[in-house]
C-alpha cells in the first residue's frame, strides 16, 4: 500500500476529537481506524481507538489525563503509531478538518492556508463554542504533523445556494447587511454524502435531484433539495432551529428570552442560550435523557417517573419532523424523487420512521413495515409501490465525504 495515500479526517469538538484514518488507492477509500478522545481538559479523558480488521474493528480503550487538544492530538498520532497502523508522522500527507461555520465566506472545502485560518476566525461569533474548537484540533495536528496539507470542509457551504428569501430573517434589514443574520444551515457534509448516494440508487444526475433529507441524529436538522442544491433548510443562524433535537429546542418564540428574564432574575441571556442548547428538546420535554433509544423505552414504560412527559416528547418531536417534511414537499411543488431517513435516530428508529410517515396526512406516504424494520449496511428503500415519495433509510458518512474532499483537493499538490 502506497504510503502516500492515507487521509486524516479530525472532528474537533469543545471537548473531543473524532478521528478517522483512510487509505487510497485510485480513488478508492479504505478506513484504516477511527477513534475519540473524549472529555479533554476534564478529569477522567478517554481514548478509544477502532483499528479495522476485516470486517470488523478491534477496539483498544484508555483513561488518562488528557488537558487540552494539543495533548489530546498527540495521543491520536502516538496511538497510530503504538497500534501499527501507520509506520511514522511521514505517513500522515494530507488531513480534513470538519469546520462547522464559513458563514458567507466559504461556500466549498478549500486547502487550508492563513488567510483561511483568518476566515475561519471571523466567523467564530457566528458559532463561538465550535470554531475554536475545530481550529484548535487544527492548530495541534499543524503542530505535531508539521509536513501535512490540511483542508476545512465546512457544514454551512452545501446551503450556500439557498436564495435570499429562504435565508433571511424577517428582522431589520440592516442586522443582515452589518451583522450577517442570516440562516445558514448545517450538516452540509452529510447531506452531500446522501446526494452523492442518491444518484447511484436513483440513476439520475445530480442537478436532476429533488429530494428531502431528514438528517435525525443528536443534532437533527431537514434539507430540502432542488436539482442537486440546497433549496430550503431548517438549522438557522445557528444549529438551534428547526427541529426538536436530544437537547437542543429547535424553533421557539423569539420571545422567551426577554420574557425569561423578566419574570426570573437569576436568567441571563446566556443562561436561557445555555438552557435552550442543553436543557431543551428531547432532553427537556421528557425531563430525563437526550437520548432517543431512553426516551422511547420510558414512553413504553407505564411504570417510569417519566412516562407521559416521554410520549408527549416524542409526540412533539415527530410532529416538528412531518411538518417540515410536508413544507418541503411543497417547496419542491411536490416533485420529490426521494425522501430519506439518516443519521443515528433516522438510520435506526424504524419507529420513529414509522410514526413520521403516520403523522403526514396530506402527501399519500406508505411505508412497507418489515422492510421498516430490516436490518441493511447501506440503504435500503421501505415504501411501498403505491407510495407517492419513494422513502429511504440511507446510512451517513461525513468522514468518508471529508476524506473526499481533501483527495479531490490536494490530489494534484
Ligand atoms: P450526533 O452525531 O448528532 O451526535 P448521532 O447521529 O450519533 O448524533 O445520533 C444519536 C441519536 O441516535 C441518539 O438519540 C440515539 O438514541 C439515536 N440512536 C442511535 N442508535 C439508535 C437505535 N438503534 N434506535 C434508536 N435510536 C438510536
Amino acid at each position: 500500500m502506497s504510503e502516500q495515500n492515507k487521509i486524516l479526517v479530525i472532528n474537533a469538538g469543545s471537548s473531543s476529537i473524532k478521528f478517522q484514518l483512510f487509505n487510497t488507492i485510485d480513488n478508492q477509500f479504505t478506513i484504516l481506524c477511527k477513534g475519540l478522545v473524549e472529555r479533554i481538559a476534564i478529569k477522567n479523558s478517554n481514548f478509544i481507538i477502532e483499528i479495522a480488521n476485516g470486517d470488523k474493528f478491534i477496539k483498544h480503550e484508555v483513561t488518562k489525563d488528557i488537558p487540552n487538544h494539543l495533548a489530546g492530538a498527540r495521543v491520536v498520532i502516538d496511538a497510530l503509531r503504538q497500534y501499527q497502523v501507520i509506520a511514522d508522522f511521514a505517513d500522515i500527507k494530507r488531513i480534513g478538518h470538519r469546520m462547522v461555520h464559513g458563514g458567507q465566506k466559504f461556500n466549498s472545502s478549500i486547502i487550508i492556508d492563513d488567510k483561511v485560518i483568518a476566515g475561519i476566525k471571523s466567523c467564530i461569533p457566528l458559532a463561538p463554542l465550535h470554531n475554536p474548537a475545530a481550529l484548535e484540533g487544527l492548530s495541534s495536528f499543524q503542530e505535531l504533523v508539521s509536513h501535512a496539507k490540511h483542508v476545512a470542509v465546512f457544514d454551512t457551504s452545501f446551503h450556500t445556494t439557498l436564495s435570499e428569501e429562504k435565508y433571511l430573517y424577517s428582522v431589520p434589514y440592516d442586522w443582515y447587511k452589518s451583522y450577517e443574520v442570516r440562516r445558514y444551515g448545517f450538516h452540509g457534509t452529510s447531506y452531500r454524502y446522501i446526494l452523492e448516494k442518491l444518484t447511484n440508487i436513483l440513476n439520475k444526475p445530480k442537478d436532476k435531484i429533488n429530494t428531502i433529507i431528514c438528517h435525525l441524529g443528536n443534532g437533527a436538522s431537514i434539507c430540502a433539495i432542488k436539482n442537486g442544491k440546497s433549496f430550503n433548510t431548517s438549522m438557522g443562524l445557528t444549529p438551534l432551529d428547526g427541529l426538536i433535537m436530544g437537547s437542543r429546542s429547535g424553533i421557539i418564540d423569539p420571545s422567551i428570552h426577554g420574557y425569561m428574564c423578566s419574570v426570573n432574575t437569576e436568567t441571563t441571556i446566556e443562561t436561557i442560550t445555555n438552557d435552550l442548547n442543553k436543557s431543551s428538546g428531547l432532553l427537556g420535554i421528557s425531563g430525563h435523557s437526550s437520548d432517543l433509544r431512553d426516551v422511547l423505552a420510558s414512553s413504553n414504560d407505564k411504570s417510569h417517573q417519566h412516562h407521559l412527559q416521554s410520549q408527549l416528547a416524542i409526540t412533539m418531536f415527530v410532529q416538528r419532523i412531518a411538518n417540515y417534511i410536508i413544507q418541503y414537499a411543497n417547496d419542491l411543488a411536490n416533485n420529490v424523487d426521494a425522501l430519506v431517513f439518516t443519521a443515528g435516530i433516522g438510520e435506526n428508529s424504524a419507529m420513529i420512521r414509522q410514526l413520521v410517515i403516520e403523522e403526514i396526512k396530506v402527501l399519500n406516504l406508505k411505508l412497507v413495515a418489515s422492510k421498516n424494520d430490516d436490518q441493511y449496511n447501506d440503504y435500503l428503500e421501505i415504501s411501498d409501490k403505491q407510495s407517492q415519495i419513494p422513502i429511504f433509510k440511507i446510512r451517513t458518512n461525513e468522514e468518508l465525504m471529508i476524506c473526499h474532499d481533501t483527495y479531490n483537493l490536494l490530489k494534484n499538490i
